[in-house]
C-alpha cells in the first residue's frame, strides 16, 4: 500500500461519534503496517474522566494482538482528514515497543510523501543508561 493508500483508508475509516457526555471516539483515525507487512487500523477513544486512548496505540494494539511489535510506516489523520504527528505519548510507546521502531516512518506531509522516523520525532531517549 502507497502512503496515499494508506492516508486514504485512515480517511475512509474515520467515524467520529459521540456515545454519550463521557465518551466519543472516530475523531482521529490511524492506520499502521507492520513489519510483517500486515496493515492495522485504529480509532482514538477519548473518555470526560481523561482516560482513553490515541488512534496510533489503538491500531497497535491490533498488532501486538496478532504477534507484531515493530511498525514500518504510520499514518495518522483527524477528522478533517489532516495528517497528525504523534503526541508525546505514542512516541515514547513506539519505541518502547522494538527497538527497531527508531526507524517508522510517519507521514507528515501528502506532497512528495514527507515523513520524519520516529528517531527525529523522539531524539532523546527518557531512560538512564544502562550497564
Ligand atoms: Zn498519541
Amino acid at each position: 500500500m502507497t502512503y496515499r493508500e494508506m492516508y486514504a483508508l485512515a480517511v475512509k475509516n474515520l467515524a467520529p461519534r459521540e456515545h454519550s457526555e463521557f465518551f466519543s471516539s472516530g475523531y482521529v483515525s490511524a492506520v499502521l503496517e507492520g513489519a510483517n507487512g500486515k496493515y492495522y487500523c485504529g480509532l482514538n477513544i477519548d473518555l470526560a474522566c481523561g482516560l482513553g486512548f490515541c488512534a496510533e496505540r489503538s491500531a497497535a494494539a491490533a498488532m501486538i494482538a496478532d504477534g507484531e511489535t515493530s511498525v514500518r510506516r504510520v499514518v495518522c489523520v483527524g477528522e478533517k482528514g489532516d495528517l497528525m504527528t504523534p503526541c508525546g505519548s505514542c512516541r515514547e510507546f513506539f519505541r518502547l515497543l522494538s527497538p527497531a521502531n527508531l526507524q517508522t516512518r510517519f507521514l507528515v506531509g501528502l506532497e512528495g510523501e514527507k515523513t520524519l522516523s520516529l528517531a527525529e520525532l523522539l531524539p532523546l531517549p527518557w531512560e538512564r543508561e544502562r550497564g
